[in-house]
């Protein structure tokens, strides 16, 4: 190997997997040396008993993350280095010469497909294993295969479109190409905020009116203080498939839409449930969600800008294994580079989220009463089995949320 961006490569791959390993085992450490007594700020509300369900759960699960990242890299490693991506892209240049868009498309959701079904053992265990086993699993093995062929129709509908127009703007749309399949991919993703609340969502799952009429007046009552208007309150069968609970707001404009997990109205007082509301809606009016979009649309035209440069770099594709110089080759390279490369990023990225989820705590605090919200997230630690003292380290690069005591901490000091 002459290429020093195979060098490259393998050494982030390595870092980044070595990386996951570390903090997933830093992760099972320190849970499991606290597992013994619920931390002094939950003494009073968590039994001992949901304590060490929670550390079980959280290490059966970072057991499954630390198999999930070997997995990982090693199908990348076998894709590139290993000369799976140039051998495909060999088959499919026999089966459909000279049509580059084709020829690209099938490369592309053959790669996907692959690293899909790999992937698919990993998720049966997750459900039907640990979710199973720990209580949270309410999912048939039949609706998951109906879940399953409705997300690959949806996905051939709207992803498979979407993939001939960026790689048809690649090949004929010159220079400036990124730019134009830029556009494209912002008004693709606002396209999907409009229609996964009013289209896709409700083919997966039931909504109706939110009934409980002083739940109901709450919730008005709440939304006038802070100046909201939504589209609608519903409650959305979320227990078909776990027993987590949760609650959010989707769509934009006038078809914005609140939306509660049936879980969440059931285990929750109507103050409780307000609380809760109140930070979603915090969320909403400290423009978050706003935010969010800016910062995935920035990113993806400065990873785009770089496209455009590595396409004409022949080091880029043989350091990747590929012989084979297509600018379809090209996009399929990065978005495979891309997730070893931007692994680094990601404690950024949950921290900025950490910012916002004690932005809309405050934010709640002055619209509803702090103390409703920590008891609605003592249960919801509770019920769903969260740890309460994960690894510090751990936490900083993954969580998007702050530790639990940090956060009834703050809250209890308004
Ligand atoms: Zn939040």
């Amino acid at each position: 190997m002459n290429n020093a961006f195979a060098w490259v490569f393998l050494a982030a791959l390595a870092a980044a997997t070595a990386t996951r390993l570390w903090l997933a085992a830093r992760q099972m450490r320190h849970v499991r040396a606290h597992r013994g007594a619920v931390p002094a700020t939950f003494a009073a509300t968590i039994p001992l008993a949901a304590h060490q369900k929670a550390a079980d759960y959280t290490v059966a699960k970072v057991k499954l993350g630390m198999l999930d990242a070997a997995l990982d890299a090693a199908v990348l490693l076998i894709l590139t280095l290993g000369g799976l991506v140039q051998w495909l892209a060999l088959q499919w240049d026999r089966l459909l010469p000279a049509q580059p868009i084709w020829h690209g498309a099938a490369l592309i959701v053959s790669v996907f497909v692959l690293q899909s079904a790999i992937g698919l053992p990993l998720t049966l265990v997750r459900i039907f294993g640990v979710e199973q086993r720990f209580g949270f699993n309410r999912m048939t093995l039949k609706l998951f295969v109906v879940d399953m062929l409705k997300g690959i129709a949806l996905g051939a509908a709207l992803g498979i479109p979407l993939l001939l127009a960026v790689l048809w703007l690649m090949l004929g749309a010159g220079d400036w190409w990124w730019l134009w399949v830029w556009v494209v991919l912002v008004g693709f993703s606002l396209f999907m905020q409009l229609i996964i609340p009013t289209f896709i969502m409700p083919w997966f799952n039931k909504f109706s009116p939110l009934q409980d009429p002083r739940l109901v007046e709450r919730v008005e009552k709440l939304l006038a203080r802070c100046g909201f208007r939504s589209a609608g309150l519903y409650v959305m069968d979320g227990s078909k498939r776990s027993a987590h609970g949760n609650a959010f707001f989707a769509g934009f404009g006038a078809s914005k839409r609140i939306v509660l997990f049936d879980t969440l109205v059931e285990r929750l007082e109507p103050t409780e449930v307000e609380a809760v509301l109140a930070h979603e809606l915090g969320h909403y009016k400290l423009n978050h969600i706003k935010k969010r979009l800016a910062v995935s649309f920035a990113s993806s035209l400065a990873g785009l800008a770089l496209l455009g440069l590595l396409v004409g770099q022949p080091w880029f594709y043989q350091g990747l294994g590929v012989q084979m110089q297509t600018l379809p080759v090209a996009l399929l390279l990065f978005m495979l580079a891309s997730s070893t490369f931007g692994f680094f990023l990601s404690p950024l990225a949950s921290l900025f989220s950490r910012k916002h989820e004690f932005e809309a705590d405050a934010y709640a605090t002055q619209h509803a009463q702090a103390a409703d919200l920590v008891e609605a997230l003592v249960k919801l630690y509770k019920d769903n089995a969260a740890t309460l003292t994960p690894d510090p380290l751990h936490s900083a690069f993954y969580d998007s949320h702050p530790p639990a005591a940090m956060r009834i901490a703050r809250l209890r000091s308004t």
